[in-house]
């Protein structure tokens, strides 16, 4: 019989990198638990992690490359499948141009390395403006806020949690979520020892999440009104005096600008409106500019709003305000290991961050960071013209549900000419594919966490081989990128591979050879091409990084990090507590912080205006919000018993007031319009949500035909983006509104719920 093997891997699931221990015998998982000597989760792990087995032995994710002819799906040689990709994007690209071709990137890509190091040659290759991904839906405007204040989109200060002793959270629920654009494994053990410490949490948000339960405090906020909240906030500091950025104070730019425009927002006059008292907020303010380390933090629900930029800008506004920001226990800036913008370059200047290069064609949105928002690629399918999109390749997304007006974009995909997925599942999104080309399994490849580790509340590198062995015929995702970037470059659906990848690590270290400021400024290429060998593919991308990066060995100039020496460390390398970083973490142009960036003032005016608004109370007409759940991760987790089974989850939380006067009770189906579509969902009564507000968890509705998710289709739930608009975007990052979505609510009588059947 095979000998059992223990391995240790990073969890890919979701942004908290557990380090796990896995057992094995072959290729299968016999246990799953958590690396209790893993540096950063120390043992931790959530319910996912032991969906992974569940997962690699899935019977219905797909394994050998398919491609659909008319109705059926036939397996096909990777060969033959990459031709038929040939044959259906190539005339495209010929008779109508670059931006006929769109891509769309899903949220696992944000976990896996070689889809980091190798989409950026699969983009140039593309050549096409019509660039979409899962960053528009729900968390962009943090990347434009960062992007606008510090000059570079992941410059995003994250709490200092093993130091903070007052948190302020809003919109974010990281015990469930386990942390989101903040990397940090156990928040619940997180949190509880900052209480046990003495210190403080306070939540806001319309919903009493499982982290205000263990909070200090929480507060309902009228959905949509964060940005009023936080304004209100800086205008009490002002206002008494209590502004003191500190040390900081050398390197802000635009202070009175914000002092002038926190004068539209006093107390008295948010809280009318937001949903919180006059005296709570200005409590908090106080708390917060009295507390020697304090951090505010949003997420989520801050980003997924009208005034998502606006919201995130004064998250770090009061962070710096309170002289916070920078400052230990406050909120700093991660210094990774491998891939941060910056860490590169000249320290403390940059070209800072450049947005609006081009305009969607049909609406004119703005292009944020090289992406057009995903709200408008609906429109770019549909509507005619020079430019439209025509073909879509979609990596590892399921925008067919995770994106607004979720309908109307389902009936898009369905017009395109041509679709290839790169996915393991045939799925709500990649029914409509031509060509669904599979990734080999989360666990039979490397892991580094590139972007993660760049926002984690401890400075750590982790790498871990492949725990299992590639399946014979399979193809690594670098080699599926590269060969699509093959074709698209018209070297042929069999262009060598092992070219391509050289060209692009070339590239790569030709580029940072040239930089002012680089640690290998003006080395020679080809030294460090012999340096790196005998790596190629990802690792060799990653090596070249870790040693050109901040904790290198700068190719052989200084002891340092090298691949080989995580490697050597299984359960990953501490690289110490997050350090002070201001000037040299800065990429602006200025070299200061910029407080009061242009596009954040002339916004200030639309939020002003809303003040003025008059929000009457209908009990008939709520605002929708969406809602985590820790057993699930957006769509494509819902085919696992271990995480589906139990009570349904895709249920309409509704307070017991709102209740009563729609004569709704527990269990009963009620219906939700909004100006969009509607839905008939399970009504589940709570107090944990705020009156007037009622809430559906995203990722669901699974009873779509054409897909192969059998147990995903037993739970099919419903999809509340059917119900939001892809028209309402937040304007500064194009972030689709997903949160505050005005709905109807009536209750479904019998007798339509049995014609409906
Ligand atoms: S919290 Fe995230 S990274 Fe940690 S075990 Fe769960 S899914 Fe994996």
């Amino acid at each position: 019989m095979t000998a059992t093997k223990i391995s240790y891997a990073t969890c890919p699931l979701c942004e908290a990198t557990c380090g796990l221990e896995i057992e094995t015998r072959g290729n299968e998982i016999l246990s799953i638990r958590g690396d209790t000597q893993d540096v950063f989760s120390r043992g931790y792990i959530c319910p996912k992690a032991y969906s992974l087995k569940e997962l690699n032995e899935d019977r219905d994710c797909i394994r050998e490359p398919m491609v659909r002819r008319g109705e059926q799906w036939m397996k096909a040689s990777w060969d033959d499948a990459f031709a038929e990709v040939e044959r259906g994007i190539t005339p495209i690209l010929q008779q109508y141009g670059r931006d006929a071709l769109a891509i769309y990137v899903g949220n696992p890509n944000a976990h896996n390395l070689a889809s980091l190091v190798y989409l950026p040659v699969l983009l140039h290759a593309a050549g096409t403006h019509n660039f979409f991904s899962a960053s528009t839906v729900d968390q962009m405007p943090k990347h434009v806020s960062a992007g606008l204040m510090f000059g570079t989109a992941l410059s995003i200060p994250v709490p200092d949690l093993e130091r903070t002793e007052y948190l302020l959270l809003l919109g974010a629920n990281p015990l469930v979520s386990n942390g989101s654009l903040m990397t940090a494994p156990d928040m619940r053990g997180r949190i509880r020892k900052l209480c046990q410490r003495g210190g403080k949490v306070v939540v806001i948000d319309p919903y009493r999440t499982r982290t205000a339960q263990e909070a200090d405090e929480h507060h309902f906020i009228r959905p949509g009104f964060d940005a009023h909240f936080l304004f209100a906030l800086v205008h009490t500091l002002f206002a008494e005096n209590l502004a003191a950025p500190g040390k900081l104070s050398e390197h802000i730019a635009g202070l009175e600008q914000v002092q002038a425009l926190a004068q539209h927002f006093p107390p008295e006059r948010v809280a009318a409106i937001c949903g919180i008292e006059e005296d709570t907020i200005l409590r908090i303010a106080h708390e917060l500019a009295a507390s020697p380390r304090a951090a505010v933090y949003g997420r989520i629900g801050t980003c997924t709003q009208s005034f998502g930029t606006l919201v995130s800008w004064l998250v770090d506004v009061l962070n710096v305000l309170t002289g916070n920001l920078d400052r230990e226990g406050g909120t700093m800036f991660t210094r990774a290991a491998a891939g941060a913008h910056n860490t590169a370059g000249m320290p403390g200047k940059g070209r800072g961050a450049r947005l609006g290069r081009w305009k969607s064609r049909v609406r004119g949105l703005p292009e944020v960071f090289g992406e057009l928002p995903v709200a408008c690629m609906a429109e770019e399918i549909e509507t005619p013209g020079e430019g439209q999109v025509k073909a879509l390749i979609t990596l590892a997304g399921n925008p067919a549900l995770s994106t607004p007006n979720s309908h109307r974009l389902q009936r898009s995909l369905g017009m395109l000419e041509f679709m290839v997925s790169v996915d393991i599942y045939l799925n709500e999104t990649t029914r409509y594919a031509n060509v669904i080309l599979p990734p080999p399994p989360s666990l039979a490849r490397s892991h580094y966490d590139l972007a993660l580790y760049q926002l984690a509340v401890h400075n750590v590198a982790h790498y871990s081989p492949p725990v299992l062995e590639r399946e014979p015929g399979t193809l690594d995702e670098w080699e599926i990128f590269l060969r699509l970037a093959g074709i698209l470059a018209g070297q042929g659906f069999d262009a060598d591979v092992r070219l391509i990848d050289d060209r692009s690590v070339t590239t790569l270290i030709q580029r940072e050879i040239a930089t002012p400021g680089s640690r290998i400024e003006g080395r020679d290429t080809g030294e460090l091409l012999e340096a790196l060998k005998p790596r190629r593919g990802p690792e060799r991308m990653l090596d070249f990084m870790l040693r050109s990066g901040p904790y290198g060995d700068r190719f052989g100039t200084q002891d340092g990090l090298i691949l080989a020496i995580l490697e050597a460390h299984p359960h990953g390398v501490d690289l110490g507590p997050l350090q002070p970083r201001i000037p040299e973490v800065l990429r602006t142009p200025s070299g200061k912080i910029e407080l009061a960036p242009q596009p954040m003032l002339s916004d200030v005016e639309r939020l002003r205006i809303s003040l003025e608004h008059n929000f009457g109370r209908d009990h008939a007409q709520m605002l929708l919000i969406g809602r985590r759940d820790l057993r699930s991760n957006n769509s494509w987790m819902h085919n696992l018993h271990v995480l589906t089974k139990g009570k349904d989850r895709c249920t309409l939380h509704i307070h017991p007031d709102d209740a009563a006067h729609l004569a709704l009770s527990n269990g009963e189906i009620a219906c939700i319009a909004s100006g969009e579509d509607t839905v008939e969902i399970p009504v589940e009564i709570t107090d944990a949500i705020m009156p007037g507000v009622v809430s559906i968890p995203h990722g669901w509705g699974h009873n779509l035909s054409g897909t192969n998710m059998r147990i995903a289709s037993e739970h099919a739930g419903v999809s509340a983006n059917i119900l939001t608009r892809a028209e309402d975007v937040d304007p500064l990052s194009g972030n689709a509104v997903l949160n505050g979505v005005s709905v109807k609510i009536q209750k479904v009588l019998a007798t339509s719920l049995s014609d409906a059947s």
